[in-house]
């Protein structure tokens, strides 16, 4: 079997997704790495390995605080090819919302606290500054965006608009328990989690599913805890090498006002890769040799 035998219903960014069934999906993690809106040519090997594992190990340690869309990493309907970077889900019916956590004050939230004082109308203290930690984790949900064009924050009155207060409370409540449990986590290991993104979805039954990727690098903001210095933009833990490259005279990116995907250089695709891996270990105290290939 291959994955060309499923028809493909979506491809974003990084993943595919394909129709196995009525009631089944496969999520699909490429090797693809985007940084500042660019998607690279030049795969990390690997990376799709680590955002699945990761994905895996999050909704096994979440699933006690809410429901999750996997089925399974090893099932004979995952074709070869894509093994150990390929999810078999339910098939939900999606909400069409970013559910979005902060705990520290950076990006979008930032930008929307410096021009109004709030982040999705929510009220937050005077004098906070870049990657300020906020006094408790706030919910910030974003319109999903179509492919070119970016998610757009929103008010929690907007949501409630559209789902109703009890769905939307819910959505809420989950989202802040999940980043909750993740920082608490993560912060054990030396790893701060200053934001993570959510997608959710409702079976059959009506229940409010976790769905999609949960508390990648990809989906979430993971700072190196040892550094932590407020007031200055903080190191991304995985993506770093990568931007740093971008950034610098070496890659002639920046400087020619960001022209397309440059190719990667060897010495940064290995940086990245081990910084993914090693992300994924610190994280879950497992090895990635012992992950599916
Ligand atoms: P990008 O990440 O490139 O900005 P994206 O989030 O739309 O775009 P992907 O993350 O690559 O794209 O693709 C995942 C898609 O699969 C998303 O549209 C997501 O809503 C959908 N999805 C994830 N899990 C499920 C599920 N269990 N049932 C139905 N759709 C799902
Ligand atoms: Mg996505």
């Amino acid at each position: 079997m291959t994955t060309l035998e499923y028809p493909k219903i979506a491809a974003g960014k990084v993943r595919e997704l394909y129709a196995v069934d009525d009631e089944h999906l496969l999520l699909v993690t490429s090797d693809r790495i985007s940084a500042y809106d660019v998607v690279f040519d030049t795969p990390i090997p690997d990376k799709g390995r680590v955002l699945t594992a990761m994905s895996v190990f999050w909704f096994s340690l979440l699933s006690d605080v809410l429901p999750n869309h996997l089925v399974s990493y090893e099932d004979d309907r995952i074709p070869a090819e894509v093994r150990g970077r390929a999810l078999l889900v339910r098939r939900l019916a999606m909400l069409p919302f970013e559910a979005v956590a902060r705990g520290y004050l950076t990006g979008t939230g930032l930008a929307d606290y410096r021009a109004r004082g709030t982040v999705c109308g929510v009220e937050l203290p005077p004098g906070l500054t870049e990657s300020s930690r906020l006094p408790e984790p706030i919910f910030t949900p974003a319109t999903k965006a179509d492919r070119g064009s970016h998610d757009e924050n929103i008010a929690f009155s907007d949501v409630v608009g559209q789902l109703g207060r009890e769905r939307a409370e819910e959505v809420r409540e989950a989202t802040l328990a999940v980043y909750r449990r993740g920082a608490e986590f993560a912060a054990e290991r030396g790893i701060l989690l200053a934001d993570t993104k959510l997608e959710f979805g409702v079976d059959r039954e009506g229940n409010l599913v976790l769905a999609d990727e949960v508390l990648t690098p990809d989906s979430s903001r993971y700072w190196p805890a040892g550094g932590y210095a407020p007031d200055s933009p903080q190191p991304s833990f995985d993506k770093q090498p990568l931007r740093d490259w971008l950034t610098s005279p070496a890659s002639g990116w920046h400087r020619r006002d960001r022209p397309g995907s440059p190719p990667l250089p060897e010495d940064i695709v290995a940086a990245t890769r081990a910084r993914y891996i090693e992300s994924y270990e610190r994280i879950t105290g497992r090895s990635l040799q012992d992950w599916p290939a």
